[in-house]
């Protein structure tokens, strides 16, 4: 199939990584703006072929790549660009769900909170949102191996039905099992982000009030009380 063809259909995006696919101007902006020297190339094209991991196979090699990204990402106003850019980029690309990905964590070392990198990025979403149309939910992601996952899942939870729509463990997997964050995905459970595959259609269903979301609890007792009333 011809790349425009495949543009134009329309499409779900359900793992993308907004801290690790900026574009490679905007990278090279925002270095100069923090004054990051640290880029492998501040030259567009060499800069791209650096960053590319697709082919590296090791998840090490890939999860390096991010120093740089998050390293031109540490004020709002970056992170709101970058937010911003990915949704527009998507919709360009014919996407017309996309969910995105980020350690609010990474993004707190000049300062920021994990809550004001969270709010920056739902603000770049939006923005995007509103321009091109495009639905987006963001899930907050928490490292491996840090030990901070359960104030991550504190922050992501307070955005529940603001556009925070999941809860992931993210980082290296060999030697940091999930087991090491159990009060996190706990947390996020009980905060209504189940931290598991979702269909598309059950991160709809969220934006609806989230009373009686408990699958089967739920409306095992509504049929119930309805079967009794029907009885007197
Ligand atoms: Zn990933």
């Amino acid at each position: 199939m011809e790349v425009e063809a495949a543009r134009e259909l329309p499409k779900a995006v359900l793992h993308d990584h907004l801290d690790g696919g900026l574009r490679v101007a905007t990278m090279i902006e925002l270095a100069a703006a923090a004054g990051y020297s640290d880029l492998p190339s501040s030259d567009a094209d060499q800069l791209a072929a650096a960053m590319y991991q697709g082919g590296s196979g090791s998840l090490v090699a890939y999860l390096e790549s991010f120093v740089h990204t998050v390293a031109v990402m540490q004020t709002a106003a970056a992170i709101e660009r970058v937010a911003y850019e990915a949704g527009v980029d998507h919709h360009r690309d014919g996407v017309v769900y996309a969910e995105l990905r980020f350690g609010p964590s990474l993004l707190t070392a000049e300062g920021l909170t994990r809550e004001a990198a969270i709010e920056a990025a739902l603000l770049g979403l939006r923005r995007a949102a509103a321009e091109t149309g495009l639905e987006f939910g963001l899930l907050v992601s928490a490292i491996r191996q840090d030990h901070d996952s359960d104030e991550v899942a504190v922050a992501a939870v307070r955005y529940v039905g603001e556009g925070v729509v999941g809860f992931d463990l993210a980082g290296r997997e060999i030697g940091f099992p999930p087991d090491d964050h159990l009060p996190a995905l706990r947390r996020a459970r009980e905060g209504h982000l189940t931290p598991r595959r979702r269909s598309r259609r059950d991160r709809l269903d969220r934006r609806r009030p989230r009373q009686g979301r408990r699958p089967a609890v739920g409306s095992r007792g509504a049929d119930t009380r309805r079967l009794r009333d029907q009885g007197r």
